[in-house]
C-alpha cells in the first residue's frame, strides 16, 4: 500500500503543532516546529492561513492529525471509524482504542522504538512475535491478553542488545505489561480514554465522518 514518504516535519508544520513523528529529535531544538512554526509552502509566512477556520476545516484537520500521528492511510482510517461506530461504547474512544491496539503502536508504547514510524519498520523486518508466531503486519490489532516478544534471533541483534538497558529503566503505559529481561510484554486490557495521552479531540473526528 502506498505510504507517505515526504518529510515528517512538514506534517507537524501543517498542523501547527508537534506530532512527535521523529523520535528523539522531536525533543531537541532541531525540531522544525521550534525553528519554523508556520505552515509549509510559499504562502506559509504570509499570514493568509490565519483566517478563522470553518467547522468543517477544524474537523478535517483533527482527522488528518490523528492519521498522521498513528501513520494510517485514509482508507484504513475510515475502516477503523466504521468498526468503532459499531461498538457499543463511545465511538471516538473506540476509534482511539483500535489505533492504540495496532501492533506498531504497541511496539512503540513498550519502548522498543522512539517513534511509531520506527516501530513500523521493526515490525516489517520481522523482529516480533505475537502469541508465539512471527508477526510482520504493523496494522495487526492485538486483543487483550495478547503476548508480544522479540524473536529469538533478533534478541542477539545489536539494536535490541543496546536497547535492553534503556528498556529496563522505562515504565510502559499502564494497560501494557513489560518484562525487560525477556524483551516481552502483553496487553493487559484495552486502554480507556484516560489512559491514552494522544492530544486529539476525537469528537471532531466523529463529527467529520458523520456529516
Ligand atoms: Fe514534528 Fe518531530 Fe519534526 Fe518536530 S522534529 S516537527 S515534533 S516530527
Amino acid at each position: 500500500m502506498a505510504r507517505y514518504l515526504g518529510s515528517a516535519c512538514v506534517l507537524c508544520r501543517r498542523e501547527g503543532e508537534k506530532l512527535y513523528l521523529k523520535g528523539d529529535r522531536c525533543y531537541t531544538n532541531k525540531c522544525a516546529i521550534e525553528r519554523r512554526n508556520y505552515p509549509p509552502g510559499p504562502h506559509g509566512q504570509s499570514g493568509s492561513f490565519r483566517r478563522k477556520a470553518s467547522d468543517y476545516a477544524t474537523q478535517l484537520r483533527e482527522k488528518q492529525k490523528a492519521r498522521r500521528i498513528y501513520g494510517v492511510l485514509e482508507r484504513q482510517f475510515r475502516r477503523y471509524f466504521a468498526e468503532a461506530s459499531k461498538s457499543t461504547g463511545v465511538t471516538g474512544a473506540a476509534l482511539l482504542q483500535l489505533l492504540e491496539l495496532r501492533l506498531d503502536n504497541i511496539v512503540y508504547r513498550l519502548g522498543f522504538a522512539t517513534s511509531r514510524k520506527q516501530a513500523r519498520q521493526l515490525v516489517l523486518h520481522g523482529h516480533f512475535m505475537v502469541n508465539g508466531a512471527k508477526a510482520t503486519v504493523p496494522s495487526f490489532v492485538l486483543k487483550p491478553g495478547a503476548q508480544i516478544a522479540v524473536t529469538e534471533d533478533s534478541r542477539k541483534n545489536a539494536y535490541f542488545q543496546a536497547a535492553t538497558k534503556d528498556l529496563a529503566r522505562r515504565k510502559p503505559v499502564e494497560w501494557l505489561s513489560f518484562d525487560a529481561a525477556s524483551l516481552s510484554g502483553s496487553v493487559l486490557n484495552p486502554p480507556s480514554r484516560q489512559q491514552i495521552d494522544t492530544p486529539l479531540k476525537e469528537q471532531l473526528i466523529v463529527e467529520y465522518y458523520s456529516r
